[in-house]
C-alpha cells in the first residue's frame, strides 16, 4: 500500500511505499476509493490537538470497499462499500460510552489521529464503526459526508429545532448542512468572513434566506447558530445575533480563544455549547435522511499524492465546498 505520512508535526505528508495491512479480529480492511480533506486534518499537521501520534497516516472521511475481513466481523461482506468516519473505535464500559454518549468516550481511537486514516490506498478499521453505505452516489461525492456531513448534523440536533439557524463559516460542513436545514424548512442565515462575497453568493445559490459578513447582523434574530469556523472572536458576534433562549454551537475540534464578552449578551437564557466527535447512532440517522434529501456534494479532487496541496488550499480557502483526495 502506499499512503501520505505525517512523520512529525508541521511537517509536509510524505509518499511512502508501506507493506500491506491484515485485518485483525473484528476488522475490515478497505481499499480507499476517495478520501475527503477536513480541517481537522489541518489541526492534525499543525499539532493543535492534544496527545498526538506520529507517525499517523491523516484523514477520516473514508469511502472505500471491503477487500479483507478479520475472524469475527458480522454484518459486513467482501466488496461491500462502506464509510469510514472519525470515531474509530470506543471501549464500550466507561460511563460515557454506557450513557449512550460514546462520542464522549474515555478511551477512544479516532481515524487519522490516533490510528491510521485513508490518505492512503488502503486502510484497516474496526468493523463495528464502519457505515455501509450502499451503491447510490460517486465515491467521491459521498466522502465528505463523513464528517462534514456528521458534524453538521450532529450541530444541527444540538442546535435544537429552531427555525432561523446561522452557519458562521461557509466550507465543506455548512454547505452540506444549508440544504439539510432546507430540506426541513428552516431558514438559513450564512455569515461569511467580511467581504467574501463570492463564497456569499455561492450561499445564496444553495437556498440560504440571507448572506453576509460575520461582522454583520442578521435582518432577523436567530434561533440558533452554528459556529464552524475556528475563530473564537464569532463566539460573542453570535450570542448577540440570537434571540433570548437562543443557542450558540461550536461545532469546531479546535477554536483560537474566545474573547472576554458581556454578560448581558449571554443572559435571557441564552446558551453556549460545544459538539464533540459523533455517535455511531448520528452517522446511521444521518445517513439514512442522505437519499431523501437530496444532498448534492460540492468537491475539488486531488490525486492522493496532492495532499499537501489540498491542505494548502483547504488553509487558503481556494475552493468552495470539500476538497477529495482519489488515490
Ligand atoms: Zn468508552
Ligand atoms: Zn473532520
Amino acid at each position: 500500500m502506499q499512503a501520505m505520512v505525517l512523520n512529525a508535526l508541521h511537517t509536509p505528508l510524505a509518499w511512502t511505499e508501506l507493506p500491506d495491512r491484515d485485518p485483525g479480529p473484528g476488522q475490515i480492511r478497505v481499499k480507499v476509493a476517495a478520501c475527503g480533506v477536513c480541517r481537522t486534518d489541518l489541526h492534525v499537521v499543525d499539532g493543535e490537538l492534544p496527545h498526538p501520534l506520529v507517525p499517523i497516516i491523516p484523514g477520516h472521511e473514508i469511502v472505500g470497499r471491503i477487500d479483507a475481513m478479520g475472524p469475527g466481523v458480522a454484518d459486513l461482506k467482501l466488496g461491500q462499500r462502506v464509510g469510514i468516519p472519525w470515531l474509530g473505535h470506543t471501549c464500550g464500559v466507561c460511563p460515557y460510552c454506557r450513557m449512550q454518549r460514546e462520542n464522549l468516550c474515555d478511551h477512544p481511537l479516532f481515524t487519522g489521529f490516533t490510528r491510521d486514516g485513508g490518505f492512503a490506498t488502503s486502510t484497516v478499521a474496526d468493523a463495528r464503526f464502519a457505515f455501509p453505505l450502499g451503491e447510490d452516489g460517486s465515491d467521491e461525492s459521498l466522502a465528505p459526508l463523513l464528517c462534514a456531513g456528521l458534524i453538521g448534523w450532529r450541530s444541527l440536533t444540538i442546535a435544537g429545532e429552531g427555525k432561523n439557524l446561522g452557519l458562521y463559516g461557509f466550507g465543506a460542513a455548512a454547505h452540506i448542512l444549508a440544504q439539510v436545514a432546507h430540506c426541513q424548512g428552516r431558514s438559513v442565515f450564512a455569515f461569511t468572513r467580511p467581504g467574501d462575497h463570492p463564497t456569499q453568493e455561492y450561499a445564496r445559490s444553495l437556498g440560504v434566506s440571507w448572506a453576509g459578513g460575520s461582522d454583520e447582523m442578521p435582518p432577523q434574530p436567530l434561533d440558533a447558530a452554528i459556529i464552524f469556523a475556528t475563530v473564537g472572536d464569532l463566539v460573542p458576534l453570535a450570542l448577540k445575533a440570537v434571540r433570548k433562549g437562543g443557542r450558540v454551537v461550536c461545532a469546531g475540534i479546535h477554536m483560537s480563544d474566545i474573547p472576554g464578552l458581556p454578560y448581558r449578551i449571554l443572559w435571557e437564557e441564552r446558551e453556549l455549547l460545544s459538539v464533540a466527535n459523533l455517535t455511531r447512532q448520528d452517522g446511521l440517522d444521518f445517513l439514512s435522511q442522505v437519499p431523501k434529501m437530496g444532498i448534492v456534494t460540492k468537491t475539488t479532487r486531488y490525486p492522493l499524492q496532492q495532499a499537501n496541496q489540498a491542505l494548502a488550499d483547504l488553509r487558503a480557502g481556494l475552493f468552495e465546498g470539500a476538497a477529495v483526495l482519489v488515490p
